[in-house]
């Protein structure tokens, strides 16, 4: 593999842009002039694009991205219905929505016309991602009601909608502007923030147990070590087994030691007391989701009783492994703290309730496969509707009782 590639930039650290719109109100033809490739199929027929097509690639302005496609959000029937759930689901882990209008749906301008356009809008404000109004098609319509229109839409629905047409170029330019303009990359600010500086000693605790894939690190291990190189510290990795002969090759205790959150405990026990301790789930906890929150949450384990419900929130699909930390460990751990009574559910992938009201927290993984916004749309629809919401890390560090002793990044 060329390692220059921009393609092998993970999914996970791409800017996700959702185009999101009616049938035939020109997503696919969008798509395609956006990326000046043809991705999406085109067709007059209302409805061709089925499931979400997307498309990694890097745009001049905006870095790595990923465009995604969706079936329209009016869609019919009950295959139709499938299809908005995809695209329901799909609306969770953009960055940002571009919501399209077709120009004719504006000439004459009706507000009522525009009600499904303002409900879809409204489900991402709920979930704080960014939303550019587009109009496309400009070209089919006179352009002078148009204009007067525009400030009608403006008023009714928000923000300043953006007329397009295929058969400009510039008007193309000035929408990837805009969205460069919303600076979506600026999110994805640093792994482990504070708690490192140029030239400190970082040892890595990494198990390469049953859990591990052969032959590889898992992203946020590679992620991790390619931000401390960026940064100029020291790296040193070792297996939890290591660990004792890793820090007698040092002539200094290292300033900061990440570990798996599996052997957080054993970890510690062993840890110079002048080195710092945190995992590699806690560092995830902030990069890709909200600390604080998750912080709250763990704290909610004391208030929870022998019946209460817990949701557990894993990222990845993958068939459980013995000892797995999101399906064994944890499980095991909570039961250990709040009696065999409690009811344990688990959701993998993009899984994940509407209602999360019956439960009494929900423990998240540290979601390095997911973009920011996914993880952080989770995050705000717990906060919505009350419930408690923790992370592996965390909660397994207040589980052995080492929290208050953990280092976190700010
Ligand atoms: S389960 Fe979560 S934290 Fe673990 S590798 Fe998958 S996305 Fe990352």
């Amino acid at each position: 593999m060329n390692p220059n590639s921009l393609n092998s930039t993970p999914s996970a650290n791409r800017i996700h842009i959702g185009f999101f719109g009616r049938r035939n109100s020109g997503k696919s033809s969008l798509l395609n002039a956006f990326t000046g490739q043809e991705v999406a199929i085109v067709s007059a027929q209302a409805g061709t694009t089925t499931d979400p097509v997307s498309k990694a690639m890097e745009v001049k302005g905006l870095g790595p991205t990923l465009l995604i496609d969706t079936a329209g959000f009016d869609d019919e029937g009950q295959l139709g219905a499938q299809r908005v759930q995809k695209t329901e689901a799909m609306a969770q882990r953009v960055d940002v929505a571009l919501i399209l209008v077709a120009a004719p749906r504006l000439v004459p301008f009706k507000a009522q016309d525009l009600d499904l356009e303002r409900q879809w809008a409204a489900k991402f404000a709920a979930q704080k991602t960014p939303v550019l109004w587009v109009i496309s098609q400009s070209d089919s319509v006179e352009p002078e009601p148009l204009r007067e229109n525009l400030a009608a839409f403006k008023e009714e629905l928000g923000g300043a909608p953006l007329p397009v047409s295929l058969v400009d170029p510039q008007s193309i330019a000035a929408l990837r502007q805009r969205v460069a303009q919303l600076n979506l990359g600026g999110q994805e600010a640093s792994i482990l923030g504070d708690l490192v500086s140029s030239g400190d000693c970082v040892l890595l605790v990494m198990p390469q147990d049953i859990q591990a894939p052969q032959g590889r690190l898992i992203l946020p291990q590679v992620q991790t070590i390619r931000e401390l190189l960026d940064r100029r510290c020291l790296v040193m990795a070792t297996t939890f087994d290591q660990l004792p002969q890793s820090l007698k090759a040092l002539a200094a205790p290292p300033q900061l030691i990440v570990t798996d959150s599996q052997v957080f405990d054993k970890v510690y026990k062993l840890k110079p007391a002048a080195s710092r301790l945190t995992s590699f789930s806690v560092l995830f906890a902030n990069y890709k989701g909200d600390l604080a929150y998750y912080l709250a949450g763990a704290e909610e384990l004391e208030r929870l009783t022998p019946q209460a419900r817990i949701l557990i929130a894993e990222c990845c699909t993958h068939v459980p492994l013995q000892e797995d930390i999101g399906r064994v460990q944890l499980p095991r751990l909570l039961r250990q703290r709040l009696g065999e009574g409690i009811r344990l559910e688990t959701v993998s992938g993009a899984d994940f309730p509407e209602d999360l009201r019956p439960y009494d927290l929900i423990i998240q993984c540290g979601g390095c496969m997911f973009n920011r916004q996914h993880v952080l749309s989770r995050l705000e629809r717990a906060r919505q509707q009350g419930v408690p919401m923790s992370n592996y890390g965390v909660i397994i560090a207040k589980l052995k009782g080492i929290l208050p002793f953990i280092a976190l990044p700010h």
